[in-house]
């Protein structure tokens, strides 16, 4: 068969086209201190510098062997640019949301105005284009950003969860401003170079939240992303935590390409849950990436590759201090698996 670059195999892939073989990509962050170590670019300047973003998103690839280049590494710029306080990041740990701006109607009214080029945004924007230039024929291009539903959380703050239930009107209004704001950030992406978006929606999980309220107010806000993507021809993927095993037919329906799963879903059940996306998963990041050594990610990854996973990725984002060696194996047995 013929053999396709990086960037033809994922496109291919993640359209359930015939591919050669498995691409070897991660769809959450990719950033850990030994890549740090061996490009120079650390956190958490390379959170806000585009050079050092790109740089580290770079080492993914050379260090790793990803076969994609994947930018930011944390979920916080988007919340930051509306003013959220955000808890500084370090080496090893990511920035946090910690003050929240949306309260009410009126609070809402007063970020509209928001100008993409600006703080973090800007900076990630500048990455996207640096990557893309620099490997975009070859490479594909991930672009990541927070979801709708986990944005509007990170906006209103530990009352979130409590509006949902009574119903109070900041809610979807809320929801509405978020999603087109992801869609106006993911086409500034497209102009960039990205070519495939990761939407990282973690608190819109089955677990916390199940299948009614997530019908009601994740799918439609996630699927005005996904839907503005296609038009671009851009590929989506959707990661959202937890164990989403019975909600996997609901996220489906948002037309997504692909759904990243948490290590705690079975991958054979998840598959029989879903018609339209391909399933991307499960590594555990911490039980096995991260803690256990290279022969225990080929045995983990054959058991997630032989239960016919369309993606091997890691369960979530990938802990900062996870060795080169067993990112390497995963990799490796993604290239090595026969279809
Ligand atoms: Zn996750």
């Amino acid at each position: 068969m013929t053999e396709y670059t990086p960037k033809e195999r994922l496109y291919r892939a993640l359209r359930k086209q015939p591919v050669d073989r498995m691409p070897a990509v991660c769809f959450t962050q990719t950033a850990t201190v030994e890549q740090m170590e061996a490009c120079g670019a650390y956190w958490p300047e390379a959170h806000e510098d585009a050079e050092k973003m790109a740089t580290l998103a770079e080492a993914g690839h050379t260090v790793i062997g990803l076969e994609a280049v994947r930018v930011p590494f944390d979920i916080t710029a988007e919340a930051e640019l509306f003013g959220c306080g955000i808890k500084a990041g370090d080496l090893k740990q990511q920035p946090s949301v910690i003050k929240h701006v949306v309260k009410n109607l009126e609070d809402l009214e007063k970020i509209k105005d928001y100008n993409l080029n600006e703080g973090r945004i800007g900076k990630i924007l500048e990455a996207v284009k640096i990557l893309s230039e620099k490997y975009g024929k070859e490479l594909p291009i991930l672009g990541s950003m927070i979801g709708p539903f986990s944005l509007a959380q990170h906006l209103n703050g530990d009352a979130w969860f409590g509006n949902l239930f009574t119903g109070e009107e900041v809610v979807p209004a809320l929801l509405d401003f978020c999603a087109d704001f992801n869609v106006a950030y993911a086409k500034a992406m497209v102009e960039n170079g990205m070519d495939t978006l990761a939407i990282i929606d973690p608190t819109a999980s089955y677990e916390l939240i199940g299948g009614e309220f997530y019908e009601k107010y994740a799918l439609p806000y996630q699927k005005r992303i996904v839907d503005a993507m296609k038009e671009l021809n851009v590929a989506t993927v959707l990661h959202i935590c937890g164990n989403t095993t019975n909600g996997l037919a609901i996220m489906d329906k948002t037309g997504v390409n692909g759904i990243s799963v948490d290590q705690r879903v079975d991958i054979a059940t998840a598959i029989g849950n879903v018609e339209n996306a391909i399933i991307i998963g499960n590594l555990d990041p911490v039980a096995v990436l991260w803690n256990g050594t290279p022969e225990e990610v080929e045995v983990a990854a054959k058991k997630v590759l032989d239960a016919g996973v369309g993606l091997l990725s890691p369960g979530c984002g990938i802990v900062s201090m996870t060795p080169t060696a067993n990112l390497q194996k995963m990799v490796e047995c993604t290239i090595n698996h026969k279809y």
